[in-house]
């Protein structure tokens, strides 16, 4: 889809802290994350929603998932990740390519769901050094 913002990072069109790759998925860094590795897993071939994958796609969509799970909570020592998808515009998805968001959680961080943690704020964007900082660590 010419218009996607996700069409155009898998195309190389638009730049992105990319973290993972492999021929039907792109793992990279959200740039608005809500806590420290906040990162997207997408399907290469554009979706807006979950029920239009085919069964291919969205299984090696949730195999790369896991794998940045596991990747995050090695490598930023965290104990946990909240793994959510928006499926669709009303449940707050805010780009209409499918994305799965996987989130490093800790207890520190109140240790409740994921609306909590977003309604409060807590986490402020990143400095680019940081987000650079970031990439270094978890893109081998
Ligand atoms: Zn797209």
């Amino acid at each position: 889809m010419d218009s996607c913002l996700f069409c155009k990072i898998v195309k190389g069109e638009i730049p992105s802290y990319k973290i993972y790759e492999d021929d039907k998925t792109l793992s990279f860094l959200d740039v608005f994350p809500i806590s420290e590795g906040h990162s997207l897993i997408i399907p290469k071939k554009h979706a807006q929603f979950v029920e239009e994958l085919d069964n291919e796609t969205a299984s090696a969509v949730f195999n790369t998932t896991i794998k940045i799970s596991k990747k995050l909570r090695n490598k930023l020592n965290v104990p946990a990740t909240t793994i959510g998808i928006h499926n669709g515009k009303e449940s707050g998805q805010e780009i209409p390519h499918m994305h799965i968001h996987v989130i490093p959680r800790e207890e520190s961080d109140g240790g409740g769901p994921i609306n909590i943690v977003m309604a409060n704020g807590k986490f402020n964007k990143p400095t680019d050094e940081e987000l650079k900082a970031l990439f270094e660590k978890l893109s081998k």
